[in-house]
């Protein structure tokens, strides 16, 4: 008699995987554009910085990263007592969706979106309610207002939403928020604010100091470069902070992160000027792809959507023989980080023989 096994969670049994934007086989060469990550290395103060900090790894770090909250305060004008770091942001979304939502709660999610939502909200316990985004991969902020119920805690909007790369315009949220309950917590996940050029894009820290129930999660990972050491943060009303902060998992960012994160947010300017670049190269790549016929959303984020439907994932082996690694997601379209020049070269010649192939 074969003794029972231990019995999975149903919601966790049915999750979802999340898919690891595709890694070049050890030895191979290829142009990794399928993480939205920072293609530039961390600057060499920073390197220095987490040399220094590998040292102390015998220590466990300081639990509350208050060197780095402190800064975090100063730079965005906030309280620290509304700063709560951790590791990554997607964890610290995890650490939100716990802190207010009980088992049936719902939290509505925008769809196509960041593929951690559903995971993150079912392993909360709550039921995620996608609502679709537009055929120009935009929010449907106007639906999503209306997505809410009695069992709604929260709202999450992308913006810009990754993958289509659109951000939300400030007036559409202000609706939004208007419409909602004020006991309905609205997460603003701007994890690539930096990179946004849309004059009609809401300033964040605007909409939090008008409205009691939103959150805003930002991260370390993109535009700092430092995806590796897992650093993010959300910036809250001290109370909320608080119920954030006690759920996180103890001491979340190691020592190296903080340090790290401490010495890049000191080079803002010069981390800037990268991220000016990126953006430059995200309109020769959007120009590039237009002149070649494409029709594509417009991004504010490091990444720019091929809408390719069934052929997302054909498109990815074709670039990949070309060498350049690309993010499919299956029956809807492929999303292509912004990388180095010579990259955005070899994706366009990729895209050209597949208009050419179209229109043939
Ligand atoms: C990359 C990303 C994050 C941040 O992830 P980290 O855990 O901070 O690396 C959060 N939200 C979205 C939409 C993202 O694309």
């Amino acid at each position: 008699m074969t003794p029972r096994p231990v019995p999975l969670r149903p919601a966790v049994a049915d999750l979802p995987a999340y898919v690891p934007g595709a890694r070049a086989p050890v030895g191979a060469a290829a142009y990794k554009l399928s993480s939205n990550e920072n293609p530039y290395p961390p600057l060499p103060a920073v390197v220095a910085a987490i040399a220094d900090a590998a040292a102390d790894a015998n220590r466990y770090p300081d639990m509350y990263a208050t060197e780095l909250t402190a800064a975090l305060a100063a730079t965005l004008g906030v309280a620290p007592e509304s700063v709560v770091t951790g590791c990554g942001s997607v964890a610290v979304l995890g650490h939100v969706l716990v802190a207010v939502c009980a088992a049936g709660d719902e939290v509505v999610i925008p769809w196509r979106s960041f593929e951690a939502y559903p995971i993150a909200v079912a392993v909360a316990g709550a039921t995620a309610v996608p609502v679709p985004v537009t055929d120009d991969g935009r929010l449907d902020l106007v639906a999503m207002a209306a997505a809410v119920t009695e069992r709604t805690r929260v709202v999450v909007v992308c913006t810009p939403n990754n993958p289509t790369g659109p951000a939300v315009r400030a007036d559409e949220l202000e609706t939004l928020l208007a419409a909602v309950p004020s006991d309905v917590l609205v997460v603003l996940d701007e994890a690539y604010v930096e990179f946004v050029r849309d004059p009609h894009a809401p300033d964040g820290l605007a909409v939090l100091a008008a409205h009691r129930n939103v959150v805003l999660l930002r991260t370390f990972s993109k535009a700092y470069g430092l995806a590796g050491l897992r650093v993010g943060y959300a910036v809250a009303r001290p109370r909320l902070a608080a119920g954030i902060r006690a759920t996180s998992t103890p001491f979340g960012v190691s020592h190296v992160a903080q340090r790290a994160a401490v010495v890049s947010l000191g080079a803002t300017a010069q981390l800037m000027d990268r991220v000016e670049s990126v953006v430059a190269e995200r309109a020769r790549l959007l120009d590039g792809l237009r002149r070649q016929g494409w029709t594509v959303p417009d991004s504010q984020a490091n990444f720019v959507w091929l809408p390719l439907g069934d052929r997302a994932a054909a498109f990815a082996a074709d670039a990949a023989r070309a060498g350049v690694l690309v993010r499919p997601f299956a029956g809807d379209g492929v999303r292509v980080s912004v990388g180095e020049p010579e990259a955005t070269d070899l994706l366009l010649d990729v895209t050209a023989d597949w208009s050419e192939r179209r229109s043939a």
